[in-house]
């Protein structure tokens, strides 16, 4: 676990979180996954146990270390990495990321491209500096 201040992630950007993601990724040959929660005025980066049955393709995060943040803290975003395909997102990470109402970060260790995702019904103009500055890149 890593902590950010939180105002690295609302005014500075996303930069020394992108590194620290692309560390973590960059280390497997499989999809890492994990949470990026909002902890007293910090932003904590959290590696999960990605407990897919293929995850080389997917990943699932432990449900109870999910509920357990859930639970006690905002999540701002979910992270994983893509170790055979590129920076988009598949058809089941905009599904999942629409339904449970939480924004997607994906990082993908073959084109050393990040990808951020805001389901419509979460609030956009929190993150509309990052995401510009994610997708500038
Ligand atoms: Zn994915």
């Amino acid at each position: 676990m890593t902590t950010f201040h939180l105002g690295d992630f609302l005014a500075v950007g996303f930069s020394r979180m992108k590194e620290y993601i692309e560390e973590i990724c960059e280390k497997s040959q499989e999809e890492v996954c994990g949470l990026i929660i909002k902890n007293k005025g910090k932003i904590d980066v959290i590696e999960c146990e990605n407990m897919s049955s293929s995850p080389k393709n997917s990943f699932e995060i432990n449900k109870k270390d999910f509920n357990k943040y859930f639970l006690n803290f905002k999540i701002l975003a979910i992270f994983h990495s893509h170790v055979n395909t590129d920076e988009n997102f598949s058809k089941k990470d905009l599904l999942m990321s629409n339904e449970i109402m939480i924004p997607f970060w994906v990082y993908s260790t073959k084109t050393k491209k990040h990808n951020f995702y805001i389901p419509h019904t979460v609030n956009k103009k929190l993150y509309q500096k990052q995401l510009h500055e994610m997708c500038s890149n």
